[in-house]
């Protein structure tokens, strides 16, 4: 029985596993949460708790847990054909039909899929594939790519290089010599007394001063996710993605955008870039293609990038799983169900607004919260030392965390990022369960405000 067990594997997790995206020293002293099964929008740790996931796994759960669906597709599936690969001019038909099916829900002109088994394999495979576009083309040179600070494209290193997360770059390493960053478009932290709008074209320039300054004969591509996620749910102000778009085309340079969070339904459309009326070139997916079931990502591209990548000679690039027949089966099912239960439409009209409502009542009300922010089903708390005169909280004062924390112990779980509280639940989140992740939010940032002395 699990419940009796939950020390023994606590203790066996400290000896045997390595957690690299945690401070080991912290987690050997507090001990892994043991998550052990999942229905709905609840999962349950191996002390029988149940937790209400507000973070959909790790924003990928959109579809919730326990979908014995998904597992029938699987198995039936590995009985058929458990693997096979796309090295021999191979193929299998469950790769061809979840292509076809990305189609009819993919943007216009995405129709040509390339596939991986995580984000950070999707970007990392972008970069090569770009580059390879580019001498297709007949300019060799465009090989600089653009990301934003704050940005987040996996942990592979080309997709930390994409991204611009400073402490996944301390080693100094990770800046591989063709990319370069532009500061995120976060009109709280960075606007000053312009208007979002004022501040959307300011930000949106500085993309373009950076293509400038490199030469827009080298520069190949830029990369941005629709929001930023893990850079702390950052959703620019309007007027900032039609400005983008415009600089990308004056200047020739590829637009691709990172839909590995946003994708499949998250801010109330299919894609994020659909949400901001942006038309990408280049469209990496992951997460919620299977809402995490199986790991698998894609990479969608248009007509003249796939032209080039059919014509331009071999890329020499894949990987043994790209296409996994299972994961690919379970992925066709999964949007199956988005579809057939209207979970988009739904996020769209019903639970995301309800899911706004309710946090910007508590925003407005709570001394601990200068800025609720994001879009559909993707939100921040930015946690204050005071609001009013507009004081963060030092990098060293873990007050997410305690947050955190307490959330947990009263069973709901959100992510810290920096002093920001990031919420991200699964869409088949019900109203009572938004009121249920409202209570504990509220009951959560009481405790931490009184815990920092803030009233
Ligand atoms: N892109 C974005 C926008 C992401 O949020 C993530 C993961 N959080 C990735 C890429 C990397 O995906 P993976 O962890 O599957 O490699």
């Amino acid at each position: 029985d699990l419940q009796t067990r939950t020390a023994e594997l606590r203790q066996l997790d400290d000896q045997y596993n390595i957690h690299p995206f945690c401070d080991g020293k912290e987690l050997h002293e507090r001990g892994a949460t043991i998550i052990a099964k999942g229905s709905g929008s609840y999962v349950w740790d191996s002390d029988g708790n149940r937790i209400l996931d507000g973070m959909a796994g790790l924003w990928c759960v959109n579809i919730g847990y326990g979908r014995d669906e998904l597992a029938d597709v699987a198995s039936s599936q590995m009985r058929e054909l458990p693997f096979y690969n796309m090295f021999f001019q191979s193929t299998t038909p469950a790769q061809i039909s979840l292509a076809k099916r990305l189609a009819e829900i993919t943007p216009e002109g995405l129709n040509h899929f390339f596939f991986a088994n995580s984000g950070s394999e999707a970007n990392d495979s972008i970069v090569r594939l770009v580059v390879h576009f580019w001498k297709t083309e007949g300019q060799p040179e465009k090989r600089l790519f653009i990301g934003r600070n704050l940005g987040y494209h996996g942990s592979t290193l080309a997709a930390v290089s994409l991204g611009g997360m400073k402490a996944m770059q301390a080693l100094g390493h990770e800046v591989l010599p063709d990319f370069h960053h532009i500061p995120e478009p976060h009109h709280y932290v960075r606007g000053g007394d312009l208007s979002p709008e004022e501040f959307a074209k300011k930000a949106a320039a500085e993309l373009e001063t950076k293509i400038v300054e490199l030469g827009a004969k080298n520069v190949a591509a830029f990369i941005a996710e629709p929001i930023q996620g893990a850079g702390g749910v950052i959703d620019p102000p309007p007027g900032y993605w039609p400005e983008i778009q415009r600089i990308c085309r004056k200047h020739d340079v590829l637009l691709v955008v990172d839909e590995v969070i946003c994708g499949f339904g998250r801010l109330g459309e299919w894609f994020g870039s659909q949400y901001y009326d942006v038309t990408p070139d280049i469209m990496p997916m992951a997460k919620g293609l299977s809402s995490g079931y199986l790991p698998i990502s894609a990479v969608a591209f248009n007509e003249r990038i796939s032209e080039a990548l059919r014509m331009g000679g071999t890329l020499t690039h894949g990987f043994t799983y790209s296409g996994h027949p299972v994961s690919c089966a379970v992925a066709e099912a999964n949007i199956d169900i988005i579809e057939r239960e209207n979970l988009v439409p739904r996020t769209r009209e019903e639970i995301a607004p309800y899911f706004r409502k309710v946090l910007q009542q508590i925003a407005d009300a709570h001394p601990l919260v200068g800025e609720l922010r994001g879009q559909g089903l993707l939100a921040a708390m930015q946690l204050m030392k005071d609001r009013d005169s507009k004081t963060f909280f030092e990098p060293s004062e873990p007050v997410a965390i305690d947050c955190r924390e307490t959330a947990l112990q009263k069973g709901l779980i959100f992510r810290a990022v920096g002093s920001a509280m990031v919420l991200c639940p699964p869409l088949v989140i019900t109203r009572q369960e938004i009121d249920e992740l409202a209570d504990i939010t509220a009951a959560s940032l009481d405790a931490t405000a009184k815990a920092y002395g803030i009233a």
